[in-house]
């Protein structure tokens, strides 16, 4: 049988081939498959592939062998952190008296002492990154990034409410994430965009102009999209509440920051990061992710139900009547499993491994930026965060655009950086290389990039034709998104 990986395995069913039978039903069960009325009872078979075993190893396998990922490949897609995390982690997340535990067990009595670990985890880590995040209270609810910032907004609108203020606007700064004027506008507010000046930060003559008493809060991606700390963030601060607004931190990039300061003592008063990204969950791959939000005293009352509290008798429970909170924003308490490998991570890092984490993040960022730099186009030279900006432009006129330059990095056995983001760059390359790969895998990365550079200037036209190790070279994108079924 033909197991080419480029066949679905539809297209190699053979009508009656078995991989597996089940046994026949019993006289009771078949007794009470009776039952079943009518109505629930399926009118033709499921159409499944009709496979044999080894038809379904292989196709699986063969599958899993294009996988590009963090244990295969160099993966340095800037703004999602896809970093090495350690197995431990995940091999402690399925400890079966974690994972077997069911939502709805009672927090005390009979089933109560099989979660109260469950929630001492929850408890220990709101405590944990609420100290990292110079914050005065946690929750862990939130699902993802962009959910976080949402449920950051709602706060801060609950705050504003409570006080009786009319704010209609967020400020968002044009080098924010893309995801942070789509939450404002999604919590009501209208959205403000600041440009960013020549040093790629806010432009403080645009931003005091558009502060008025309208302003519900100022949304700060830090470091911004374009790997740079915002460096008049006290100003901001300063500014901001003199007009009640609340600085709001999107700190899902915290592995630039980590352990250097808290987001809390420069003035931010809500913030996000993003557990699928520094702490221990790769962001790509489509989740699951938790985005917790943290937030000084003045909010706490407004958080999102239900929240962790430890008795005085050293048991913890869940709490369920807030009478100021925004309510429920996710089923249960967010993602346990990615709670819990963050836990385990911030344990086993302690303050010291912490702090090494942006230290050696932002070293290798610009490591590669000083390395690159001769080469390409750096629209802000200034020392970087976590991750740096590169413009083709200088390629691009040649005709190798950074599309083409991504394309040449896969069959070189890279998975590209982050192109066309973000969108204040036009030919932007962003590259996040991360604080897990070593110094030899950066020079490899590097002298990929070099050659790809020269190879634009001997021979621009053959870019149009790569990736040429690929099954798929280049997608109809728009399509693709369109039509999932395509063939390849
Ligand atoms: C990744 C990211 C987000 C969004 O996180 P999701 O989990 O993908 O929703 C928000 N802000 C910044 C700065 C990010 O890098």
């Amino acid at each position: 049988m033909n197991t080419s990986p480029s066949q679905l395995i539809f297209e190699q069913s053979v009508p009656g081939r078995r991989g597996c039978t089940l046994p026949k039903l019993t006289p009771a069960e078949a007794a009470c498959a009776l039952r079943i009325p009518n109505k629930y009872l399926a009118t033709k078979p499921p159409e499944l592939p009709e496979v044999s075993e080894l038809d379904v190893v292989r196709h699986f396998t063969n599958l899993s062998r294009k996988n590009f990922s963090v244990d295969t490949h160099f993966y340095p897609l800037g703004s999602c952190t896809m970093k090495y995390n350690p197995k431990i982690c995940e091999k402690i997340a399925a400890l079966d008296g974690f994972a077997g535990l069911h939502p709805l067990l009672p927090q005390l009595r009979g089933g109560g002492m099989l979660t109260q670990g469950a929630l001492e985890v929850l408890y220990e880590t709101e405590r944990l990154l609420a100290e990292i995040c110079g914050m005065d209270a946690m929750s862990l609810q939130p699902m993802a990034g962009a959910h976080g910032e949402l449920t950051g907004i709602m706060l801060i609108a609950a705050y504003h409410r409570d006080r009786g203020n009319r704010k209609t606007k967020v400020i968002v700064p044009d080098s924010s994430h893309g995801t942070n004027p789509a939450s404002a506008a999604l919590a009501g507010y209208e959205v403000v965009t600041v440009p960013s000046g020549p040093d790629g930060c806010m432009d403080m003559a645009a931003f005091e102009a558009a502060l008025d008493d309208q302003v519900a809060a100022i949304m700060m991606t830090c470091p911004n999209t374009l790997g740079l700390f915002e460096r008049q963030i006290h100003r901001i601060a300063e500014l901001a509440h003199a007009k009640d607004a609340l600085l709001y931190y999107d700190g899902a990039n915290l592995n630039a920051l980590l352990g250097q300061c808290h987001p809390g003592d420069l003035g931010f008063d809500v913030v996000h990061i993003n557990l699928h990204k520094t702490f221990a969950t790769p962001h790509g791959g489509g989740g699951p992710g938790a985005g917790p939000v943290g937030v000084k005293a003045a909010l706490i009352p407004f958080l999102p139900i239900s929240v962790v509290v430890k008795r005085d008798d050293g048991t913890y429970a869940l709490e369920y009547t807030r009478e100021k909170s925004i309510g429920y924003i996710a089923p249960f308490y967010g993602n346990f499993g990615v709670i819990l490998k963050a836990y385990a991570y911030l344990l086993l890092l302690g303050r010291d491994g912490l702090q090494a984490v942006s230290e050696n993040a932002v070293l290798a960022a610009n490591y590669i930026k000083e390395k690159l730099k001769p080469h390409f186009d750096l629209p802000f030279d200034h020392t970087c965060m976590h991750e740096c900006v590169f413009d083709a432009g200088r390629q691009a006129a040649r005709g190798v655009h950074a599309i083409d330059i991504a394309k040449a990095l896969i069959d070189r056995g890279f998975h590209p950086p982050t192109v066309y983001f973000p969108l204040v760059v036009h030919e932007a390359i962003m590259i996040e290389p991360t604080e897990t790969e070593s110094k030899e895998d950066l020079d490899r990365f590097i002298a990929a990039m070099i050659e790809i550079v020269e190879q634009a200037k001997a021979n621009p036209a053959a870019f149009a034709a790569l990736p040429v190790t690929m099954p798929v070279t280049r997608l109809d994108e728009t399509k693709a998104e369109k039509n999932m079924k395509f063939r390849v």
